[in-house]
């Protein structure tokens, strides 16, 4: 067993580290009270190849393992939770999706232009009505013809305010429930779809989450990813893969948490020594910093098994429901051993545990990583 990176993957960390240390650290604070991000900052993203990392060179991606991705969500949440996300939906959610169920003219036509920095993709699955029970979908396509037309809504859609296409999942057999569902490319200046402002929200301020309603939106059948009734496996896949995005991206909010809380607690002074000299801040810390590497290690386990192509659904919830607990308890605690100014928006650790608690409700809540969890345990 090795718990080492290779060279390869370490260089990619330095590279990610940099990048977040220099580029989207200095701009973290500001894009959270804009309620946006930087477009500036994510095209420097897609250049360097951040939106393309584990898909072939063949469709202009970066050729490289789930490791990498999960190092890359990692360093990228380290500094910008935001600009975490927004990497991972489009990476495991929408790319993910086209990339494994996709054929070779629709990868082409669908993955290329998202992976070679051109485009961003979204994931449009949940519903008003459908969240954790995502068989509630109520969203149709009705085939006529050699298209479909589309009718329905879509809540909570990641990067839906700037994305340009979306893998949705609608029924095209309302008859069928889960077996009557299928899975489309839609691109999102199509006719017919209305993309809300941002929904406001607690954390991952910057990123965008928009409502988006198809009315008669017309797609052609080649834009129909897998079979017709395959559209339920292909949302359970994506998110599956998408939980590793996740909870690297916990494991960095936690380990960013951690290493402004160090900063301070040298500097801050109270009965006059830093407060990093009482026992109490010493052994906080060394009991968050083993959560967090616990945390990396389950991230890693489930990436090294997909990688491998082998059964990493049960590891994959262990390491999203796991690293979002560290997450919520280490941004908290940070912001204790911090006083009143973990409180105060001056520092960072206020937005990271801000931050931190959506890991615990995105891509399958917390309840439902124990439901999977359990599943594969073969209680029944
Ligand atoms: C910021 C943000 C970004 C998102 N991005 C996307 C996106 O890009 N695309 C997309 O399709 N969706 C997205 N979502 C939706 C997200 O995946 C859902 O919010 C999540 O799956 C939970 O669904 P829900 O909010 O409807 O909660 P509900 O399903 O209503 O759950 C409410 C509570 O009930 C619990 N619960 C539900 N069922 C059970 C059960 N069987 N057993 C025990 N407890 C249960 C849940 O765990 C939770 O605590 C996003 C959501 C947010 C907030």
């Amino acid at each position: 067993m090795d718990f080492e990176l290779n060279k390869t993957q370490l260089l990619q960390r330095e590279l990610f580290r940099k990048f977040a240390e220099e580029e989207v650290k200095p701009l973290a604070k500001e894009m959270d009270e804009a309620e946006e991000l930087n477009p500036e900052l994510i095209e420097k993203m897609k250049k360097l190849g951040f939106f393309g990392i584990p898909f072939g060179r063949e469709y202009g991606g970066e050729g490289q393992d789930y490791i990498s991705y999960a190092l890359c969500m990692e360093e990228i949440s380290k500094a910008d939770a935001s600009s975490g996300v927004t990497i991972s939906v489009h990476t495991s959610l929408y790319c993910g999706g086209v990339n494994e169920f996709g054929t070779e003219e629709q990868k082409q036509a669908f993955l290329r232009p998202c992976v070679d920095g051109t485009s961003v993709g979204c994931f449009g699955l949940t519903e008003p009505g459908a969240g954790s029970d995502a068989a509630g979908v109520q969203t149709k396509a009705k085939k006529e013809g050699d298209h479909y037309v589309i009718n329905g809504s879509k809540i909570f859609t990641t990067n839906g305010g700037f994305a340009d296409y979306t893998l949705l999942f609608a029924l095209t057999n309302p008859e069928l429930g889960t077996k009557g569902m299928s899975a489309f490319v839609v691109p999102l200046h199509a006719e017919g779809v209305d993309i809300s402002a941002n929904i406001e929200r607690c954390g991952i301020r910057a990123a965008s989450n928009v409502v988006i309603a198809y009315e008669n939106v017309v797609v052609p059948e080649f834009n129909r990813i897998g079979k017709e009734g395959e559209g339920f496996k292909i949302a359970m896949t994506c998110l599956n893969g998408g939980r590793i995005g996740i909870a690297a991206q916990a494991v960095g909010i936690a380990q960013g948490a951690i290493d402004e809380t160090i900063k301070y607690v040298k500097e801050r002074k109270q009965f006059g020594k830093p407060i990093a000299a009482f026992q109490n801040t010493q052994f906080q810390l060394a009991e968050m910093q083993t959560k967090v590497d616990a945390a990396r290690l389950l991230v890693w386990r489930a990436a090294a098994t997909k990688n491998a192509h082998g059964n990493y659904i049960s590891q994959a919830a262990m390491a999203k429901m796991f690293a979002s607990d560290v997450a919520c308890q280490v941004t908290r605690e940070c912001v204790q051993l911090m006083g009143g100014y973990g409180y105060c928006r001056e520092y960072p650790v206020e937005r990271m545990y801000r931050d931190a608690k959506i890991t615990e409700i995105y891509e399958g809540t917390s309840e439902v990583m124990k439901i999977v969890v359990s599943g594969g345990m073969k209680l029944k």
